[in-house]
């Protein structure tokens, strides 16, 4: 092998020809089509469209809570749509770390605990589960709030607890389903540069959903859909030019694709 080569970076996540259609009565809903992509290991990409154009859909099968009705989906060596439901269940809490858009937290726990609750499912003692769950509040700068309950903490504090969540089992993905929507300008943004970060520094692959624009400065990657279908090409570029604008400037189109 010439040494001056790069090795390719890991392919992470691989969908092959991937439809999911819902029944609703006797309607068939083709929430997602023939969808094929590729994310390598290590990147912040983002999945973008207008609502209801399959976002949540594609994520759901990335990250295993859902299975295509048609199609291949591999994560990290791992045919996802060859698992049956418990399966399923078993590989998303070992290999995935999820972020909603309403943050999820047990309200009756604390931070420090609810950072912690992913780790019950382990064989950890409680004294490793209290290491992991300090280290991943640390990542995201709350050890000073570790003890406070959700309710005495801000939306962007809250939304720092579930990325803290997401990470203490040290998932191979994290995904976000619109983890911007429910804050204000400058804790969206605090949240994607947090993200940006723990891809840049701690090599974490990040999927996320948004229709958000300013999100495209922070992805490495941005895949677009309308109506199940994945866009490409010139299309890509039109929905990619059309966010760009709305986000008030240019962004890199695959900044390291
Ligand atoms: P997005 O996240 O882009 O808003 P979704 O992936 O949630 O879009 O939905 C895509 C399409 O699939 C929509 O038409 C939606 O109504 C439909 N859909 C999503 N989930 C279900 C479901 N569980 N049952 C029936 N239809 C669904
Ligand atoms: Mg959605």
């Amino acid at each position: 092998m010439d040494a001056a080569v790069a090795p390719a970076p890991e392919t992470l996540i691989r969908l092959r020809h991937v439809s999911r259609t819902y029944q609703r009565g006797v309607d068939e809903i083709h929430a997602l089509e023939d969808c094929s992509l590729e994310v390598p290991r290590g990147r912040f990409v983002a999945f973008m469209g207008p609502s209801g154009s399959g976002k949540s859909t594609l994520l759901n099968l990335v990250s295993g809570i859902d299975r295509p009705s048609a199609g291949e989906v591999s994560v990290a060596g791992q045919r996802l749509d060859e698992l049956d439901e418990d399966e399923l269940a078993r590989w998303r809490a070992r290999h995935v770390g999820l972020i909603f858009q309403f943050f999820n937290l047990v309200p009756v726990l604390s931070a420090r605990e609810n950072v912690a609750l992913p780790l019950l499912l382990t064989k950890l003692s409680r004294a490793e589960r209290a290491r992991r769950a300090e280290i991943a509040l640390r990542v995201v700068g709350l050890e000073p709030r570790a003890d406070h309950s959700p309710r005495t903490l801000s939306g962007g504090e809250q939304q720092r607890v579930a990325i803290a969540r997401a990470l203490v089992t040290d998932p191979d993905l994290v995904v976000a389903d619109e983890p911007t929507g429910d804050l204000d300008a400058r804790n969206a943004e605090l949240t994607l540069a947090l993200l940006r970060q723990l891809t840049d520094e701690f090599g974490k692959t990040i999927v996320m959903v948004t229709h958000d624009p300013r999100a495209l400065r922070f992805v490495d990657q941005t895949f677009h859909l309308d109506k199940g279908l994945l866009l490409e090409g010139e299309a890509a570029r039109r929905a990619h030019e059309a966010l760009e604008l709305a986000a008030g400037g240019r962004s890199v189109w695959g900044r390291r694709s």
